[in-house]
């Protein structure tokens, strides 16, 4: 406090009150345009951070910086608060950034459905109710050779409904190694709480055996479940049972054998080396009776929760009331069929997350070459090509780097952080990365309407 007087008091004491505020010349103009309601709410907000800076700083009151910090954020209210970024982590599926990017085709069928009536829920044929389920079990069906298929919110939503329909008040065999907590408070144990199954771990956290889990079954045991570990991984002295062996096991004693599969892999499409990403096909064949995953992920559709398996549990499921709550909307479900169409015809390249993670070295190195060329010329900072490493993020492949290309920008009074700060401040905000106090844009998840966005953003922030 350094004996400055007077205190706190004295300086809260200069701060208007709130009638005077609302009589104030600036501030009628924003009465008539957002009402006298959300303009008061505004104010109070502002009001109470002036509050904390004088008690906290000692900072006396300006009338000028409160007008200016107020019609900020009234402006603010004009303006949409979810918005498109710039993605230049060369992270593919950014959970924090929107995951999945949609196709062209599904967003024209999203539109329709969402502007024009539909046959949601009315079977066209006979002119009686029918299911939005139907519309989408086929081709679930078709593409991972399941019986019968079902989908819901999310996949946070297809375990909890699964666990609930099927293990409620009866015990749920998981290994020690698979309880992972996912990105996005996703915890198993937590979900197996609220469900009303009673989880029983077994094994370490690196090493389970098959015999783990035949000593754990006993006559409450209703099911063995496997979980994808998503971006949790442990190298070396590591085992655990086969897929096989697992439900062969859950079979001999009458269980069900339920796996989450996480990413929802669909097809046998071209990973990276090394992954252990394996297809909800593959879950199946080895004879799961469950198999849930996201939409959004690997699969590069929207957020949604599949549940694919054995028809006598599915069955279950659709009727469970808690599946009325997870139900998926008419736009998600829209998108959701035009993706599942797009793996039929085999045009994977029109899913962005696939063609991201399936990009050619050479064509990643030429965009970045282009843009490098363009921001050499353009902007008064030093720009620079480098190798970078991309991730497919949403927990799949954790253990792979991608190879990629990048920029690097430099300039000597401004440090990457302030930089980056700029950017996030931005109408159409841009994400990046940083190196050594330079900036580092990845060039694999810029989209093509990025380009010429960034380009000026970059000159905005480099050459102001
Ligand atoms: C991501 C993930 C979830 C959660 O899926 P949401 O679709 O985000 O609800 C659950 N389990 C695993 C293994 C995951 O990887």
């Amino acid at each position: 406090m350094n004996g400055r007087q007077p205190a706190d008091g004295l300086l809260i004491r200069e701060i208007p009150a709130m009638n005077e505020i609302l009589n104030y010349d600036w501030i009628s103009t924003w009465l008539e345009k957002l009402g006298r309601t959300h303009v008061k709410r505004v104010i109070n907000a502002e009001l109470s951070r002036v509050r904390q800076n004088i008690i906290e700083n000692d900072a006396a009151f300006s009338p000028e910086n409160f007008r200016l910090s107020c019609i900020k954020s009234l402006a603010g209210a004009l303006r949409n608060s979810l918005k498109r970024v710039i993605n230049a982590t060369g992270v593919i599926i950014h959970t924090n950034l929107g995951r999945s990017l949609i196709s062209e085709s599904a967003v024209k069928s999203m539109s329709l459905v969402a502007t024009g009536y539909s046959n949601l829920e009315y079977d066209l044929e006979n002119g009686t109710r029918g299911q939005r389920n139907a519309h989408i079990e086929g081709l679930m069906c078709s593409l991972t050779g399941a019986e019968a298929a079902f989908a819901v919110n999310n996949n946070a939503g297809a375990v909890l409904l699964s666990l609930c329909a099927l293990s409620k008040n009866t015990e749920v065999v998981v290994s020690r190694g698979e309880l992972v907590e996912i990105g996005g408070s996703f915890r198993i144990p937590d979900i197996m709480e609220l469900s009303g199954a009673k989880l029983v771990e077994v094994g370490t956290t690196n090493r389970t055996h098959l015999h783990d889990y035949e000593r754990a079954i006993n006559e409450r045991t209703s099911m063995l479940m496997k979980i994808h570990p998503s971006n949790f991984r442990i190298e070396g002295f590591t085992s655990s049972p086969e897929r096989k062996a697992l439900s062969r096991l859950a079979h001999d004693n009458g269980l069900i054998f339920m796996e989450d599969a996480g990413s929802g892999l669909l097809a046998d499409i071209k990973l990276p080396s090394k992954s252990s990403e394996i297809t909800i096909n593959a879950c199946l064949e080895a004879g799961a009776d469950i198999v849930t995953f996201s939409g959004d992920k690997m699969l590069g559709g929207p957020q949604i929760g599949g549940i694919v398996g054995k028809k006598k549990y599915i069955d279950v499921l659709k009727k469970y009331p808690l599946a009325r709550a997870l139900r998926v909307d008419k736009v998600t479900l829209a998108c959701f069929e035009e993706i599942l169409r797009l793996y039929m015809v085999g045009e994977y390249d029109k899913i962005p997350t696939l063609r991201m993670l399936n990009m050619n070295i050479d064509d990643i190195k030429s965009k970045a070459l282009e843009l490098s060329e363009i921001l050499k010329t353009k902007l008064k900072a030093e720009v620079n090509m480098i190798e970078v490493s991309d991730a497919v993020g949403g927990g799949s492949c954790p253990e792979i780097d991608l190879d990629g290309w990048g920029i690097s920008i430099g300039h000597k009074n401004l440090s990457a952080s302030y930089v980056q700060k700029l950017l996030r401040s931005l109408d159409v905000p841009v994400i990046c990365g940083a190196c050594e106090d330079r900036i580092v844009i990845h060039v694999r998840t810029l989209q093509d309407n990025d380009f010429d966005i960034l380009v000026k953003s970059l000159e905005g922030v480099y050459n102001a």
